[in-house]
């Protein structure tokens, strides 16, 4: 991809993004705990429903020491009703690492994330990104579908080669400093999420429709 092209799929989806982002908790904030907890309940799970699981969730456990000293009944009883249960779990041997081996400081850079309990490339990114907005890629669900009908709607966008082509891409449009790729990564999420939908993209409201490879495939006929 060009440098060129790379700089006007940024121009078009920043603005629309400074339009049309929703008001999430864990957008008004950097802590890296909170993060990693919006990231972790988000996987597999709607905003709508984190959003009371998330706000509760920190009420018992504001912060890293309080969860790494709970007991696992309790975290798995806060945890009760969002399902994926090895989510909590991880999380909660997560704490008691980052506290007992990491002076309770829970890492920014994607490669060591990685080898904490639980934690996936996306997630690692998440973190790096949104909490110490470092300049780092992630592809998840959403990413993964605006990625591949923008750029590559020949790359399988769920795995093997195809998601690995995706990730290049990811890296490839990334802006410059770790700022400006904070508000990059969550509106190309922000996009999957509202515009570029699984079932029915809303291609007419797209701020990316020019220059996008699949926007005849879904125009109506
Ligand atoms: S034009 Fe349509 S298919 Fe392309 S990114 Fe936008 S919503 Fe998705």
């Amino acid at each position: 991809m060009s440098p060129q092209t790379a700089a006007v799929f940024r121009r078009r989806l920043h603005r629309w993004y400074r339009r049309h982002c929703r008001d999430l908790p864990w957008r008004r904030t950097r802590d890296p705990y909170r993060i990693l907890i919006s990231e972790l309940m988000l996987q597999q799970t709607q905003v709508s429903r984190v959003l009371d699981f998330y706000a509760r969730f920190l009420d018992r456990f504001p912060d890293l020491p309080a969860l790494a000293s709970a007991r696992p009944a309790r975290v798995m009883e806060a945890w009760a009703g969002l399902g994926y249960y090895a989510r909590a779990r991880n999380l909660h041997k997560l704490a008691r690492e980052v506290t007992t081996d990491r002076a309770g400081v829970i890492p920014h850079d994607p490669v060591e994330l990685r080898t904490l309990p639980g934690i996936g490339a996306y997630t690692a990114g998440a973190v790096a990104s949104f909490a110490y907005e470092k300049r780092a890629a992630l592809v998840d669900t959403n990413v993964a579908r605006v990625l591949h009908r923008v750029f590559a709607p020949d790359a399988a966008p769920k795995s093997g080669p195809g998601l690995k082509r995706l990730w290049r891409i990811a890296e490839d449009v990334l802006p410059r400093t770790g700022k400006a790729t904070w508000l990059h990564n969550q509106a190309i999420m922000e996009l999957g999420a509202l515009v570029c939908t699984a079932r029915s993209p809303k291609c007419g409201q797209c701020p990316v429709r020019q220059g996008c490879a699949s926007v005849d495939h879904f125009a109506p006929r």
